[in-house]
């Protein structure tokens, strides 16, 4: 029989370390303008037993490298651990891996685990825990409108069974923006999914997406994110700049002239007026994401409030000439700080082709940046 277990398409960055258990397929809402991840994919709930078959198939796979490795994990002890059974090595090379990192965190897939019901979550985290006692962390994205319909001793029954941290799409404070992206929410439900979530006791990550309201409402998106987050005080606050993508109801709304896109330093300014706004908070702020431009712009507040201003001021004082030099160099992965940028023969001859070829940069960004994504 072979040890398979089922995984979907995503993860958070910071969950590189992570063992991925799908617990549901896709996304129960999957209407938001700006995505393009589930699109056309049918939620379901997995059945509980088969979680459970996952957790279990994992822990067979790991005791087996375990009882097999000598001083480290080589191909050659997963080939010997895998032995005679029909599983793709594949499998053995995802557990070697979170063996490699310790086993010490988890991540439930895929859009909004919360949509579980507690008795069955409760179940699936009880198991996780049993299985792996070496687990400190356990986390999963969920949906503000979720969290908010839940009720507190659920959210503490969730909490106490495993569920360390949970990842929030806030995207934007602003209910204008919430309502044009088709989010499903309002100022006062992410205020609300927020506080519970973090008097339950999980470390909470809100995602903010510059850039999301256009041109049309760049102020509104960064002041009215910034009352979400001073009203929640999440642990963390994640950067999701945002790029229109091919096939989304975004792109087609820039295509139709119902949305214009923000250029990037048009988001550089939003996030300073967002960064500006945050007070009486003790959160971190992240840029963990290829999508940001500064990927500097980092730190904990209200310590690094200061110094992350200063960064973003240092980059919005340069000529536009090597703003627009440092972004290129940062997009095709040249430049990763700012800190980084120096007159570059090569980035020189990028900018006057792109100039050439695109007319101006942001053109040729937006191109470049659909390809990460
Ligand atoms: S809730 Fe998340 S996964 Fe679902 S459509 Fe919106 S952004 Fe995408």
């Amino acid at each position: 029989m072979p040890y398979t277990f089922e995984l979907g398409p995503i993860r958070p960055p910071s969950e590189a370390y992570s063992i991925l258990i799908r617990v549901t397929r896709n996304c129960p809402w999957n209407k938001c303008a700006f995505c393009h991840t589930y699109k056309d994919q049918a939620f379901s709930r997995r059945p509980v037993s088969d979680v459970i078959a996952d957790i279990d198939a994992i822990y067979t796979i790991a005791r087996r490298i375990l009882d097999t490795a000598e001083k480290s994990i080589t191909i050659h002890t997963l080939q010997k651990a895998k032995g005679n059974d029909d599983t793709p090595l594949y499998y053995y090379e995802q557990v070697a891996f979170w063996l490699q990192y310790g086993m010490k965190s988890v991540f439930l897939q895929d859009a909004n685990s919360l949509v579980l019901s507690p008795k069955d979550l409760c179940t699936i985290l009880s198991h996780i825990k049993n299985r792996f006692p070496t687990v400190e962390r356990i986390t999963s994205y969920a949906r503000a409108l979720t969290i908010s319909k839940k009720t507190r001793e659920d959210l503490h029954a969730i909490r106490q069974a495993g569920l360390t941290r949970l990842h929030i799409g806030m995207e934007s404070g602003s209910d204008t923006v919430l309502s044009l992206v088709n989010k499903g929410g309002t100022q006062a439900q992410l205020i609300d999914a927020g506080q519970k979530a973090v008097e339950a006791g999980f470390d909470v990550s809100y995602y903010y997406m510059p850039g999301l309201g256009g041109k049309e409402y760049m102020e509104e998106n960064a002041i009215q994110s910034a009352i979400v987050i001073n009203n929640v005080n999440p642990t963390f606050v994640r950067l999701r700049s945002t790029v229109p993508i091919p096939g989304t109801p975004l792109y087609e709304m820039m295509e139709h002239g119902t949305w214009t896109p923000l250029s990037e330093i048009e988001k550089v300014n939003e996030i300073r007026l967002f960064i500006e706004h945050l007070q009486g908070i003790t959160s971190i702020l992240t840029s963990d994401h290829m999508m940001n431009l500064l990927e500097d712009v980092e730190g904990i507040f209200p310590h690094d409030k200061d110094r992350m201003l200063a960064i973003i001021d240092d980059f919005l004082a340069m000529s536009k000439e090597d703003q627009e030099k440092f972004i290129i160099g940062r997009r095709v992965g040249i430049y990763r700080y700012l800190n980084d940028y120096y007159p570059n023969f090569k980035i020189d001859q990028l900018y006057y082709s792109i100039k050439q070829q695109y007319g101006n940069v942001d053109k040729a960004v937006l191109e470049i940046l659909k390809n990460f994504i």
